[in-house]
């Protein structure tokens, strides 16, 4: 079925406040999509909180999480993007590997298997949609996801 996407974005979010809050984190949301969408909900709640997850785990304090989602040529696009270690350019393809993790100082404090972003693709892949994982200017990351929509 089709879903509104700026309050499946919210029930989304909602429990993520208040851990984002107590790691001195913020989190600044920029949803605009004004009609439903057709996309599989089970799966894109589960490709956004992979994203999120990430975004808050390798982000110091301080940090800003930044989600925006429009639809842009007959594509739902969704932007998680954070400011925090970031990832290399020799590692932006591999992470999305099964049980790749980036051998950064750091990285082995925080918990993970290597699994998170490969779902994610295949989740992606299973919409015919795109991600990918570039720099955000400034510092730390960002991950493009372009769903198709119908019109
Ligand atoms: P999990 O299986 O719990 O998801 P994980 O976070 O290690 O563990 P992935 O989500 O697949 O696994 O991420 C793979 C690797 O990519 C991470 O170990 C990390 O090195 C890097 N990475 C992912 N997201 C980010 C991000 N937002 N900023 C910096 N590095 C990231």
């Amino acid at each position: 079925a089709p879903v509104d996407f700026s309050s499946f974005m919210s029930e989304i979010l909602e429990p993520y406040k208040d851990l984002i809050k107590s790691e001195d984190k913020k989190l600044v949301t920029a949803i605009d999509v004004n009609k439903p969408v057709l996309v599989d909900a089970k799966r894109v709640h589960q490709l956004i909180v992979i994203l999120l997850d990430n975004a808050i785990k390798y982000t110091p304090k301080g940090a800003t999480i930044t989600v925006n989602s429009n639809i842009e040529n007959r594509n739902l696009k969704i932007q998680i993007c954070d400011t925090g270690i970031g990832i290399s350019d020799k590692n932006k393809k591999s992470v999305f590997k099964r049980f790749y993790r980036e051998e950064k100082s750091g990285n082995k404090q925080t918990g993970g298997n290597g699994l998170g972003l490969s779902i994610a693709e295949w989740i992606v892949r299973a919409h015919k949609g795109k991600i990918k994982v570039t720099d955000n200017p400034g510092g730390g990351t960002i991950f493009t996801v372009l769903l198709p929509v119908a019109k």
